[in-house]
């Protein structure tokens, strides 16, 4: 199948209720704000973002209302930028790095012009990308989120046939079914999917596993190396990770990232929930008690390892957790979930000193009807260890500045490279292999 995601999204979920945590600019708004800009030379905006979109540029398009000049700028450089815009941490990334921080006025707000640009975009069906002549060779791509579709349509625009092999059957990876709801729903990432897949001649292998002889799968490496002049691994990462402690079986006690999939593409019912923790203090465990919070629970607490100061989460999302009434227990560990008939109903913490270890006698309880593990995901490097010359290291593929792997005619980027970045990363990546692929297969 080709050209189209055929997606399965269902209207009834429960992150249809969440509204946008950064409301949309309208043209007034959007020239104001583009107005602002200093256009600066160089740049500090371009060199953070890691797609290096040239930011003053289509910022001064929109203020010359050639608003979709100013999108073509933006897709030139990342093909998800409608998602980058809505997902990115521009705090930390472009938006942290304008010239405004330093002369203490507010920083150009350079994720929401995006958005203003490639939703433009979006509404008026523009496609400024067609497939390159055929080049007569052809790439298959492992895995199918924001990395293989970068690299899918990059590959495309130079000419080679691609082949993307997803073991799901909703494309997209975690722009799909892992971003929280208040940043982009699971339905504008299939738009963005199909959007992409306009480019033509992607071709869709969906709900197929990708291994070795004798394992199960659908295909094996060998086959795909049979059959394809390069392979692309965008795998991500694995299942959530759980703490080895009693009470572990209790139910209400999940996974965070399955538990963001279980509400982005299907319905949830936390209607009788008083309380919920999410252990953690990453920037998933944050997504965790933001969604909660949305879906109405009173009582949501993070319980971490660290301090405040030193989470692993952006600071920026934690204030909004807190303003929207979370809270924290600091310098804690669960040792036990304690449960009733079957079912979680608190966390038995330790305290934790100063050396990590547990403070003797001061144990304390923190109700939880849910408890939610947000303390990483497993590396997926395994499934690829079996190909000789392909090196991972704690389960992260090893790749060099071009994205090889130590496997001719193997690249690799996203997740399962970079350990679990940012999406914008992946689409750098993914961009960044197809050019290399493509120097590959030219024979140069
Ligand atoms: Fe505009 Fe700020 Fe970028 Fe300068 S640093 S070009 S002012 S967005």
């Amino acid at each position: 199948m080709a050209g189209t995601t055929d997606q399965r999204i269902p209207k009834q979920r429960s992150e249809a209720s969440f509204k946008d945590f950064k409301p949309a600019y309208n043209a007034l708004q959007a020239t104001a704000e583009a107005n602002r800009c200093l256009y600066c030379e160089d740049a500090p905006c371009i060199t953070a973002c890691p797609t290096g979109i040239n930011i003053p540029e289509f910022i001064r398009k929109i203020s010359t209302e050639n608003v979709r000049g100013s999108a073509k700028t933006i897709f030139d450089s990342n093909i998800l930028g409608m998602s980058c815009a809505r997902v990115c941490p521009v705090e930390v990334l472009c938006v942290g790095a304008c010239v405004f921080n330093h002369m203490e006025r507010p920083p150009i707000q350079i994720g929401k012009l995006q958005r203003y640009s490639t939703d433009k975009a979006y509404d008026e069906g523009w496609q400024f990308y067609e497939a390159g002549p055929d080049t007569g060779k052809s790439v298959a791509l492992v895995g199918g989120g924001p990395a293989s579709l970068a690299c899918a349509h990059e590959l495309r625009r130079l000419g080679h046939a691609c082949t993307i092999y997803d073991k799901r059957e909703v494309l997209g990876g975690l722009n799909t079914y892992g971003v929280a709801p208040y940043k982009m729903k699971s339905d504008r990432a299939d738009e963005e999917v199909e959007w992409l897949l306009g480019i033509g001649g992607i071709e869709l292998q969906k709900s197929t596993t990708v291994g070795y002889e004798g394992d199960g799968c659908d295909i094996t490496w060998a086959e795909l190396e049979a059959k394809y002049d390069a392979v692309f691994i965008g795998i991500g990462l694995g299942d959530d990770r759980f703490l080895d402690v009693p009470g572990g079986d209790l139910d209400g006690v999940h996974g965070g990232v399955d538990f963001i999939e279980c509400m982005k593409l299907g319905h949830v019912d936390l209607s009788q929930f008083e309380s919920a923790t999410v252990i953690g203090g990453g920037n998933t465990a944050l997504d965790c008690v933001r969604a909660l919070k949305g879906l109405n629970i009173p009582n949501v607490t993070m319980i971490y390892r660290g301090s405040e100061a030193r989470m692993s989460g952006y600071q920026h999302e934690w204030k909004a957790a807190k303003v929207e009434g979370a809270q924290a227990v600091w310098h804690a560990q669960p040792i036990a979930y304690l449960g009733e008939e079957g079912k979680v109903q608190s966390v038995h913490c330790a305290r934790l000193g100063a050396d990590k270890k547990p403070v003797p006698d001061a144990d304390f309880t923190v109700p939880a009807q849910l408890v939610l593990l947000a303390i990483g995901q497993g590396k997926l490097g395994e499934l690829v260890g079996g190909l000789e010359g392909v090196e991972t290291e704690w389960g992260v593929v090893k790749v060099d500045a071009d994205q090889a792997t130590g496997r001719k005619g193997y690249w690799a980027g996203g997740d399962c490279a970079n350990g679990g970045k940012e999406v914008v990363n992946a689409v750098a990546e993914g961009r960044d292999a197809a050019r290399a692929i493509d120097t590959y297969l030219k024979g140069e």
